[in-house]
């Protein structure tokens, strides 16, 4: 067992291998946690939002459901989740255009820029950034009315333990938001463990 700290504001990419599980900690409950998976052999084969959607036909996975690439294929399963199980799938990671629109003033920490980094100390090529599992976070849709970003509904040490499907590259960015209240104002670290 091995556990990683994915800093408060920053970003952490780690390989497993096809059948090796991972949990994500929400080490002090509050904090959003941007989660990626992508092909460890071929980076342009990446854990599809969209895709998942028809896969798991639900906005959300529930435990034993599995997540897609953009090839259709399982990358990940989720098989236990200690939390109320309010996770998001709709939204696009943080990107520092997003905090220039609500106000920021030079440079604010962005889930975009944090996958960036960490695949690059990893030496993968990234494609792109697709849509993360926004792991933890409460967005609410209103048909209508639109979304609330409302603050996180999980528990302190609140996890998800995920199954790799394949050999993989799995990445993480404990989100910086503190300019909408989906972190309670506050970003924190989280922690993965490697079992
Ligand atoms: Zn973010």
């Amino acid at each position: 067992m091995a556990l990683h700290t994915i800093p408060a504001r920053r970003g952490l990419a780690l390989a497993v291998k096809k059948g090796q599980h991972y949990k994500v900690i929400n080490t002090h409950g509050y904090q959003i946690v941007d989660h990626w998976a992508f092909n460890a052999d071929d980076p342009r084969e990446f854990m599809s939002m969209e895709h998942c959607h028809v896969a798991i036909d639900k906005l959300t996975p529930v435990v034993g459901d599995s997540m897609v690439t953009n090839k259709r294929r399982p990358i990940i399963t989720l098989m236990e989740d200690t939390s109320p199980g309010v996770h998001d799938t709709l939204i696009a990671a943080c990107d520092i255009y997003r905090y220039q629109q609500l106000g920021a003033k030079g440079y604010h920490d962005n889930c975009t820029d944090n996958l960036a980094a960490a695949l690059k100390a990893l030496g993968v090529a990234q494609p792109e950034t697709p849509c993360p599992f926004n792991l933890y976070q409460n967005t609410q849709y209103h048909a209508g009315k639109g979304f609330a970003y409302l603050p996180t509904v999980s528990k302190k040490n609140d996890y998800v333990l995920f199954r790799a499907d394949m050999d993989a590259v799995v990445a993480f960015s404990c989100c910086p938001q503190d300019m909408v209240p989906v972190n309670s104002g506050n970003p924190t670290e989280a922690h993965v463990e490697i079992i």
